[in-house]
């Protein structure tokens, strides 16, 4: 299989030995140990504040997106949603299912966020923002610049699910003035899924010390507190996080995550380049570097995914709803190689041969 999806993304040689192993038990100083490297790891590669923690959550990333609208907001905020797609969308239905007053940036798929959106919502009032900086669906890597600025000057908290971008993109949440951070173990981590992590910034920290949540598993507070000795409230995929670990170590021998940014935003440009001479073309203007979604000029987007599925055994990414038939995305995380786009370009070729792709 070779899998260019952008999640689950294929994993490394160590992280699927690792998967082949006897799962340990996991309330022991060993496992405690191991959790407190993860987290470690993770504020340093998100550069968090030093006083910043971290709570690995057992559920896809959704289920840290949902647990951040629980544990961080209230009927109190005044919420603004970006929302440029099928994420954005789950950020604005999470708001909805958590009577959390919220106002939605509504963007056209694939339209990146200007300023002239934001100027509307200047000095009205907002508490907060939310964003997926890297909308996955439609490929678009909004200017976290930009946003933080607003941010900013308008002393808003600021949520960042950066799940599908972390480890592909530069990301400095001191710097950028983000409060939380967001990830899932299936995406640059190259993990299988299963796990999600939050990264909490000190105000974050201090909302979720002054939030009530009606919600057990979900509970920031009890995530937290069992952290301190790097332990969770309830059996975690313990699997999962000693893959986690492991491949935190590795990115952190290679060079930390500035190597692992260059080296996915390398392979990216690699891709695209060597694409540039098919019918498709880049259908956003500002894409991060894990992943390239492509407008198909003249057949069914959904039909080259399912012929590369069936008859090349590769992997891509259809898209759903409106843009099904017209947008497939290629990704650039996990563990793929410049040889790998080779393999996929010399199959949309054939495909392009055979009049496949219109
Ligand atoms: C993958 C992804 C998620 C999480 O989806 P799950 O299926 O719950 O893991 C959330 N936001 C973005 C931007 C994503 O790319």
């Amino acid at each position: 299989m070779l899998n260019f999806t952008i999640g689950p993304v294929m994993s490394g040689q160590e992280v699927l030995e690792i998967g082949s192993r006897q799962v340990p038990y996991f309330r022991t100083p060993e496992f405690s140990e191991i959790m407190l490297e993860n987290e470690k790891l993770m504020k340093r590669f998100a550069c968090a504040d030093e006083a910043a923690r971290t709570v690995f959550i057992t559920g896809s990333g959704t289920a840290s997106m949902e647990a951040v609208v629980m544990n961080v907001l209230t009927d109190q905020d005044k919420v603004l949603v970006v929302n440029g797609g099928s994420f954005g969308e789950r950020f604005v239905q999470l708001c909805a299912l958590h009577a959390i007053p919220h106002t939605e940036i509504k963007l056209p798929f694939g339209q990146p966020l200007t300023a002239e959106h934001l100027v509307p919502f200047d000095g009205k009032g907002y508490t907060a923002l939310l964003i997926n900086i890297h909308e996955t669906s439609t490929g678009v890597y909004y200017d976290k610049q930009l946003v933080g600025e607003f941010v900013k000057r308008n002393g808003l908290f600021w949520v960042v699910d950066a799940i599908s971008s972390f480890l592909a993109d530069d990301f400095d949440m001191k710097a950028l003035g983000a409060d939380v951070m967001i990830t899932g173990s299936q995406k640059a981590l190259a993990c299988p899924p299963g796990i999600s992590a939050i990264v909490l910034g000190p105000r974050a920290l201090e909302r979720v010390g002054e939030t009530t949540v009606k919600c057990m598993y979900l509970d920031l507070k009890s995530a937290l507190s069992n952290g301190e000795r790097g332990q969770t409230p309830f059996t975690p995929a313990v699997g999962i996080l000693l893959q986690i670990h492991e491949r935190l170590l590795q990115i952190e021998k290679n060079g930390g995550v500035a190597a692992e940014v260059a080296r996915t935003a390398a392979l990216a440009a690699d891709f695209r380049q060597r694409a540039a001479n098919l019918p498709i073309r880049m259908f956003s203007p500002s894409p991060s570097n894990a992943m390239t979604s492509y407008e198909v000029l003249r057949a069914s987007a959904f039909d080259i995914f399912t012929t590369l599925k069936d008859h090349y055994g590769i992997w891509i990414c259809p898209n759903g709803g409106e843009l099904r038939d017209k947008v497939f995305r290629v990704g650039h995380i996990g563990s793929l190689t410049v040889d790998d786009n080779a393999a996929l370009i010399t199959a949309l070729e054939d495909m392009n041969h055979k009049g496949l792709m219109g």
